[in-house]
C-alpha cells in the first residue's frame, strides 16, 4: 500500500509545546500552495497506486477551499481509500468541510489535546472545549463518519481525575479514532522554558506510564481498541495511513521539510522555505537529503515499525518481502525476548506483549544488526 503525506507549514499562532515546522507569517501561503501543486506534478510516475493521503501540518484548515482544490486537482484519487485532513477548531468552518467532502476527503483529524480550559491556555491553544464541541457537531453535520481526535496526556500537574475527565469527555463525543500523545518538552519551546523557570511542574515518568494505562483501560471500556502503541479506534476505523507507515510501505512526502520513502530510499525535503520554493521554480524535486536504505536496515525498520502495531507482523509476509525465514534468522533474539515476556510468536505472527510495549526500544535494539 502506498500513501502520500502533504505538509502545510502554517499556523495562526505557535502553540507553547510545538516543535513542528510551522510558520505564523501567512504571506507566503498562496505561493506555497502553487509550489505544492507543482511539486505533485513532479511525482506523477509514482502517483498511480496511491491508497491513502494525509494533509497535515501546521494547520491545514487555514487553507481556503480554492487552495485545497489546487492541491487535490493534481492528485490521482482513483484508488484512494482514506483521505485525511487535519483541522483545528478555530479555523474549520462548514464551508470548508463541505468543500473537503466535495474533493473526496473522507476523514477529519481534529487537534483537541485536552478538555481542561486552564490546560488549553497553558498549551497555548486558540480554542476552548466549547469550540471543540461545536466544531465536532459541524463535522458530523457535514457528513463525516470517520473522525480522529488528538489527546495529550501527562500535562503539568495533571491529576488522575483531570485525565479521567478528558477521557470521559472525548468518549462522549464518540469519535471513531483517538490518537494519544504524552506531552514532550522539546528544546526551544515556550513550554520548555516554562518548565525550566519552574512555572510549571511536569509529571514524573512513572505517572506518565500510569496515565497511559488509565487511558488504555478506560478507552477499552468505552469501545476502543489499541491497535498501535498510542493509537485507539473503534473496530474497522484503524487509520489506513498510519498502518501504511507501520507496515514499512512506501510513501511520497510533499511540502516543506516533508519526508518520504520511495524505491528503497528515504528522502527529506528542504526545510528552508526560500530553498523549497526556488527548487520547484526550477522544475526540480525540492529534496535536500537522500539516504539509500541497505538490506539490513530495511529488515530492521520493517521489524521495528511493524512491532508498533498490536497485531505485529506475519512471518509469511516477512518471508515474501525479504526471502528470509524470520524464525531461523532471529532464533536467538526471539528466544531471549519471548523468555523476557516481551514478545509472542503464535499463529504465524510476531507481536509485542503489553510489557513488550513498555520496553519496546529495548526489544527493537535486539533486532538491530
Ligand atoms: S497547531 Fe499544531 S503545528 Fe500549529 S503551532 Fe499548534 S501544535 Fe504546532
Amino acid at each position: 500500500m502506498k500513501g502520500i503525506y502533504i505538509h502545510i507549514p502554517f499556523c495562526k499562532k505557535k502553540c507553547n509545546y510545538c516543535h513542528f515546522v510551522s510558520k505564523t507569517d501567512l504571506t507566503l501561503m498562496d505561493e506555497y500552495i502553487d509550489a505544492l501543486a507543482n511539486e505533485i506534478l513532479l511525482y506523477q510516475d509514482e502517483m498511480k497506486d496511491i491508497k491513502t493521503i494525509y494533509i497535515g501540518g501546521g494547520t491545514p484548515s487555514l487553507l481556503s477551499c480554492e487552495m485545497v482544490e489546487k492541491i487535490t486537482a493534481n492528485l490521482n484519487l482513483s484508488e484512494v481509500k482514506e483521505f485525511t485532513i487535519e483541522v483545528n477548531p478555530e479555523s474549520v468552518t462548514m464551508d470548508k468541510l463541505l468543500c473537503y467532502k466535495k474533493l473526496g476527503i473522507n476523514r477529519i483529524s481534529m487537534g483537541v489535546q485536552t478538555t481542561d480550559e486552564r490546560q488549553l491556555k497553558m498549551l497555548g491553544r486558540l480554542h476552548s472545549f466549547d469550540d471543540v464541541k461545536e466544531k465536532y457537531r459541524m463535522i458530523r453535520d457535514a457528513g463525516f463518519d470517520n473522525i480522529n481526535l488528538d489527546l495529550i496526556y501527562a500535562l503539568p500537574s495533571q491529576k488522575k481525575e483531570d485525565l479521567l475527565k478528558d477521557i470521559n469527555k472525548f468518549s462522549i463525543l464518540n469519535p471513531e479514532h483517538i490518537s494519544t500523545y504524552s506531552l514532550m518538552y522539546e528544546e526551544d519551546t515556550i513550554l520548555n522554558r516554562m518548565k525550566e523557570s519552574g512555572k510549571i511542574l511536569p509529571v514524573s515518568d512513572e505517572v506518565d506510564r500510569e496515565y497511559f494505562y488509565i487511558i488504555e483501560s478506560e478507552l477499552k471500556n468505552n469501545g476502543y481498541h489499541r491497535y498501535e502503541i498510542s493509537n485507539f479506534s473503534k473496530k474497522g476505523y484503524e487509520s489506513k495511513h498510519n498502518l501504511m507507515y507501520w507496515s514499512a510501505d512506501e510513501y511520497i512526502g510533499l511540502g516543506l521539510s516533508a519526508h518520504g520513502y520511495l524505491n528503497g530510499e528515504r528522502y527529506a525535503n528542504e526545510s528552508v522555505m526560500g530553498k523549497y520554493l526556488e527548487k520547484i521554480k526550477e522544475g526540480e524535486r525540492p529534496v535536500s537529503d537522500v539516504e539509500k536504505i541497505g538490506f539490513d536496515e530495511e529488515k530492521f525498520e520493517y521489524i521495528m515499525l511493524n512491532l508498533r502495531k498490536t497485531e505485529g507482523f506475519s512471518i509469511e509476509e516477512f518471508k515474501e518481502r525479504f526471502d528470509i525465514d524470520f524464525l531461523m534468522e532471529y532464533e536467538m533474539e526471539i528466544e531471549k525476548m519471548v523468555e523476557y515476556g516481551a514478545l509472542v510468536v503464535e499463529m504465524g505472527r510476531v507481536y509485542l506483549t503489553d510489557y513488550g510495549f513498555d520496553v519496546s526500544n529495548q526489544v527493537y535494539g535486539e533486532f538491530l544488526r
